[in-house]
């Protein structure tokens, strides 16, 4: 199972069981989910609120004993449903987890990249008006340019691992950026680096040469 350190926090969870994100972050968040335990568990018990919550606003007053039944609904359904298997992604199933590969029909071997420099390639998964889901491919070894945001970069890793000025980031783990954050993310050596990502708005790179290239590459 994978060892996830960096999770996804709790009001992307509620956004995402809420129905309220763009399409792009619902797929890294569902993918996340589907490879983290403790992600499942918690979005499962939003889930439990959300459906209690409803079903005692039609019932005036509350019953005394609401609030502790709906706890332990949850502590059970979060259980359950951290346990079970079908929510699971298995080593057999390759390094796309089955929201992505359900989203791109297709695993590793088929993306159509597209070189993007240094060696780096993207795939976009999905363009919309509001957000971007894409996959990004870095060598071992390799530093993304320094960037800032002008918005939310949701990253997911799918393969490998890199480190940047917050930590080091493996399989699972989830990464924020915003436009407080500046950063030089490097994949680690010995495996080139897979990614899932999903902005909301163009990176600001600090060099010339990214700058004039994102124009092309959509970054
Ligand atoms: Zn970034």
């Amino acid at each position: 199972m994978t060892e996830v350190k960096h999770h996804i926090s709790d009001d992307f969870l509620i956004g995402y069981a809420a129905g309220s994100l763009p399409a792009a972050f619902d797929l890294v968040v569902a993918t996340h989910v589907s490879l983290s335990d403790d992600a499942r568990a918690r979005l499962h018990a939003f889930d439990a609120v959300g459906g209690c919550i409803l079903d005692e606003m039609d019932e005036a007053p509350l019953a005394q004993d609401s609030l502790s039944k709906t706890l332990s609904l949850i502590n059970e359904n979060a259980a359950s449903e951290a346990a079970s298997p079908q929510n699971q992604t298995r080593p057999e199933d390759g390094i796309f987890p089955a929201p992505l590969r359900d989203m791109i029909g297709c695993d590793l071997a088929d993306v159509k990249w597209r070189p993007i420099g240094m060696g780096c390639k993207q795939a976009i998964i999905s363009e919309g008006k509001d957000a971007t889901a894409r996959l990004l491919f870095i060598p071992a070894g390799q530093a993304m340019p320094r960037h800032t945001h002008r918005g939310t970069e949701m990253t997911l890793v799918l393969q490998g691992a890199y480190r940047d000025e917050t930590d080091r980031f493996g399989r699972g783990d989830i990464e924020i950026g915003d436009e407080t954050m500046n950063h030089t993310p490097v994949a680690e050596a010995g495996e080139d680096c897979i990614c899932l990502i999903a902005t909301d708005a163009r990176l600001k790179f600090e060099g010339l040469l990214p700058r004039i290239a994102q124009t092309f590459l959509r970054i």
